[in-house]
């Protein structure tokens, strides 16, 4: 993997998302690090945002709800740089009118090579990496093969 380095800044750019079954979860995973989230940039899709703000005051930069359009536009943020990673406590039972959007998100974050953590163990470990405080060189796949390649039109 050669390609392109990104550099995160001590102070990370955080997208946090949940369905609504894990909501809750991520309510209390947040309260919970709330000391340490406080150093970063956080950005949310429009109702965890919101319950983030009400129920714990979080500074938080929402956007628009998952289903109507806020997964893509954290997968759009993640594709333009300015999203360093992604907790995401997707629901895995029960089926979302938006699956196409978090299976995308989920497909995007890898295409950019963003740390994801979709439950709540691989959120502790997360936040808890010395990385989390210093700066860090992500390498992003090199897609020049691809960018590149050359379509024959009969
Ligand atoms: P929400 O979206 O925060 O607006 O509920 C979450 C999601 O389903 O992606």
């Amino acid at each position: 993997m050669t390609g392109l380095i990104m550099k995160m800044s001590r102070r990370k750019k955080i997208a946090l998302v949940a369905h609504d079954n894990k909501k809750a979860d991520l309510l209390d995973w947040v309260r919970f690090n709330r000391g340490l989230l406080d150093k970063h940039e956080l950005w949310a899709t429009g109702t965890t945002g919101l319950l983030l703000k009400k129920e714990l005051s979080l500074e938080v930069n929402v956007l628009q709800s998952g289903p109507l359009g806020g997964d893509q536009q954290v997968g759009a943020r993640i594709a333009e740089g300015q999203i360093d990673f992604l907790i995401f406590f997707w629901d895995p039972l029960e089926a979302q009118p938006h699956d196409p959007d978090v299976k995308a998100l989920l497909r995007i974050a890898v295409v950019w090579n963003i740390p994801v953590a979709c439950d709540r163990a691989s959120a502790d470990f997360i936040i808890s990496s010395p990385l989390m405080t210093e700066e860090y060189s992500r390498e992003v796949p090199d897609y020049s093969d691809y960018l590149s390649r050359r379509f024959k039109l009969d």
